[in-house]
């Protein structure tokens, strides 16, 4: 999975690459079974900002559910940023969801966090992928 979201964000770059993850949430940490690409829809800013695609959303939540699983976060790239929540995403974060963000340059990826909005701040987190 973490090849996965490497391969689509190098190949991304340098614009900002988004997409779900798919798993369940344990009782001490966020499980990550699967992960999909979504279209950054975002035509103005796509190098420092990214607007996931609506129907790639419902699609992957219906594909999660019939697998008895659900969506547990989402994914984007920093092209050549630090690997941590902007503002911007913070004020699209919704509280319960894991927010993976690689950072990455034209060499490759730099750096994998991942981040959890509680009462309207990010904390990192530790995730397994
Ligand atoms: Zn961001």
């Amino acid at each position: 999975m973490r090849n996965r979201i490497a391969a689509a964000v190098t190949a991304g770059y340098p614009h900002e690459t988004c997409g779900l993850l798919i798993g369940r949430q344990g009782v001490r940490a966020v499980e990550v079974l699967d992960s999909l690409q979504a279209a950054n829809l975002n035509q103005e800013r796509p190098g420092d900002r990214y607007e996931l695609d609506p129907k790639a959303m419902l699609a992957a939540d219906r594909d999660a559910r019939s697998r008895g699983l659900e969506i547990v976060g989402v994914w984007h790239s920093h092209p050549d940023h630090p690997a941590e929540p902007s503002e911007t995403d913070r004020e699209a974060a919704w509280e319960g969801w894991s927010y993976l963000i690689v950072s990455v340059a034209r060499d490759g990826i730099n750096a994998i966090r991942s981040w959890r909005l509680d009462g309207g701040q990010f904390y990192e987190e530790d995730m397994a992928l």
